[in-house]
Order: structure tokens, then C-alpha cells, then sequence
């Protein structure tokens, strides 16, 4: 499997190490500048300091209207295997483009959208030193009267928000915010999926640790409509993912396997109408916790891509699939109805 690139400067980029800021930023440009067909940068947001958020587009330009993948990673500062696999889960599925034709199907049917580091201020923080190693949340100030910082995005969305598991102390890292979508990373994620939400198929939010797959809701009051599909998908993810490397996954509903929670952006793309909103707790289990040694980047990425490659191409085949198989019946009608004229 190839898993280095050469760059324009003729150096192969390293996806089994953890890479700061910058260097996320020149790989996104060098992976424009090498699959200028089928891969764009947008940019669609800011974060509080004035970075820029983008992502990449990643997919056949049919010139039809498509279906679309939402994947962001790194909404939680320390959670560095996150960034690690959206880089490694790109590379995968443009190695797949050139190769495999069913990747080349679902590619001319969707785009992908992958954001490699949401929370960009808070990663480049937690890279500062070993002091600011652990750091969660954004980098916004607390409000007047609080001298502690950040606000943990994944609590901020617009999903039963400030309900259950925050809390209202801005010094506390569940810290919700002064009201819903009060932060700018959580703003532009819901602007740029919400002006395009029934598009979206797939809505994967990478984190770490836990090895668990979580699906909504994190509120314990509420159930999704397709709950039982959703455990049935996350389930055979679980078993794809173990067959790669022997790791479990634990799957469920939020509030049931891991802890009840509001304001979670799976929670609120699924209130959107988007049918497959999963978390992913990469590894491990509390070992290394949230500093996963780097040696465990690799086989962290191949279990986790085959997961998500499955539930990719499950929300992929029942989408078209079912559209072919409407077609082929109304062709066999129409067979059907010529024979008849023509023996008439
Ligand atoms: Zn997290």
C-alpha cells in the first residue's frame, strides 16, 4: 500500500507521524497541486485567532448534482490521532481513485468533504508545550468576569444544546459556551453542512480515545428514527474494523455507551435529516490515552479507514443502488411492453 506522497520540493510526506499546523496546511495545498482533477481547497470558515478553515473537496466533477461525505477531525485540541487519520483516510481514497473501481463509482456519485484540524487554534496550542499538551477546547476568551479560555466545540452545536454533560463553568473543559453556536469553528460547520444538508449522506466527527463508534443521540431523552440501522451499520463497522488488527469497538448511542451529552455536531447533523452521523473514538483504550505513540498511527488508520469506508459504502449503495434497481425495473417493463406491442 502506498502511504507516501512526493511533493512539488521531491519530499515524501510521512502520514505515520504527527505533523503541526503548518505542515497540514502545505500537505493540503501539495495534495491540490497533485490531483488538480478531482481535489479543491475550500475555505469556509474562521477561527477565533483569524485562522482560516478548509477543507478538501475531494471528487469527480460530473458536472450533475451529487451526494456528499462530511469527515472532520481535530475538533478536540490533544486528540492528534484525529488530524493523523483525516491525512492517511485522504491519501487511501485517492490511491482508490486511480485503482479501484468502486471507489471511482462512489467518487463520480459523491464528494467528499474532509476537514484535516477544525479546531486549529487549539491544536496549534496544544503543540506549544508539554504544558499545553492535553488542551481540548478553542482558544476563545471566557466571558467577562472568567479568566480561563476555550470552549469545547463539541458541546456548542445546535442539538438540545446546554442541556446535558457541559457545563456552564468556562474554566471546566465541557464548557459549552454562552449560548449555542457562540464560537466561530462551530459557526462555519454549520453554515457550510446546513446550506447543503440534503445533500449529505454521511456525517463522520473523529476523535479520540475509546475505540467506540457512537451515533445519536447524546441527549438520553432522544431517539434517532433510523436507531436500529444505525447500530446494524456501526456494528459491521466494528467487525470490519477488527478484522484488520484484532482492536474492539464498542458501538451505540452516545448517552448509552459512552456518557450522555448535547450541543455534539453528530447530534445536530442528524436533527438536519443527514441519515449516517457517526463518532469514532480511535484508539486506545487509556493506555496512552490521548498521546498515542506515533508507532501506533499506522494500524490505528488501516482498522479505522475500513470502518469508515463501510459506512461510506453502505449510505453509497442504498442511495444508488436503489435508484439502479428502480431503473432496471422500469426498463424491464419496458421491454416487456414492446414485446407485447410487437406481437400484437
Ligand atoms: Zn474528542
Amino acid at each position: 500500500m502506498q502511504t507516501t506522497n512526493k511533493g512539488l520540493d521531491g519530499v515524501e510526506y510521512d502520514y505515520f507521524r504527527y505533523h503541526p499546523m503548518g505542515e497540514i496546511s502545505s500537505w493540503m495545498a501539495q495534495i491540490e497541486d497533485e490531483y488538480p482533477e478531482i481535489v479543491t481547497v475550500t475555505e469556509y470558515g474562521q477561527t477565533y485567532e483569524k485562522r482560516t478553515i478548509s477543507l478538501l473537496k475531494i471528487g469527480v466533477d460530473t458536472g450533475e448534482k451529487k451526494k456528499a461525505i462530511w469527515m472532520d477531525c481535530g475538533i478536540h485540541a490533544r486528540e492528534w490521532i484525529a488530524p493523523a487519520f483525516c491525512q492517511y483516510f485522504v491519501k487511501q481514497i485517492l490511491d482508490a481513485s486511480k485503482k479501484d473501481p468502486k471507489m471511482e463509482e462512489m467518487m463520480k456519485n459523491m464528494d467528499f468533504y474532509v476537514t484535516p484540524v477544525l479546531n486549529m487554534d487549539g491544536y496549534i496550542h496544544s503543540w506549544f508545550n508539554e504544558s499545553t499538551r492535553l488542551w481540548r477546547k478553542n482558544r476563545s476568551p471566557g466571558p467577562d468576569g472568567c479568566g480561563c479560555y476555550g470552549t469545547d466545540l463539541n458541546r456548542n452545536f445546535d442539538a438540545n444544546w446546554g442541556t446535558v454533560g457541559v457545563s456552564h463553568d468556562c474554566c471546566d473543559i465541557f464548557y459549552c459556551g454562552t449560548k449555542k453556536l457562540s464560537e466561530p469553528e462551530a459557526q462555519a460547520v454549520t453554515y457550510f453542512v446546513g446550506t447543503r444538508k440534503e445533500d449529505f449522506l454521511v456525517f463522520l466527527n473523529i476523535h479520540s480515545y475509546g475505540q467506540l463508534l457512537l451515533f445519536p443521540y447524546g441527549h438520553p431523552n432522544f431517539t434517532a428514527d433510523n436507531d436500529k440501522e444505525l447500530m446494524d451499520v456501526g456494528v459491521a463497522a466494528a467487525d470490519v474494523i477488527k478484522k484488520v488488527h484484532g482492536m474492539n469497538y464498542t458501538v451505540g448511542a452516545s448517552a448509552d455507551v459512552l456518557y450522555p451529552m448535547s450541543g455534539s455536531s453528530i447530534d445536530w447533523a442528524r436533527m438536519q435529516g443527514i441519515p449516517y452521523a457517526f463518532i469514532f473514538e480511535l484508539r486506545d483504550n487509556g493506555t496512552y490515552s490521548f498521546e498515542l505513540p506515533q508507532d501506533q498511527i499506522k494500524p490505528t488508520c488501516e482498522e479505522a479507514y475500513e470502518g469508515a469506508l463501510h459506512i461510506i459504502t453502505y449510505a453509497h449503495d442504498k442511495t444508488f443502488n436503489s435508484a439502479v434497481a428502480t431503473a432496471a425495473a422500469t426498463f424491464d417493463f419496458m421491454t416487456l411492453f414492446c414485446v407485447f406491442l410487437s406481437e400484437k
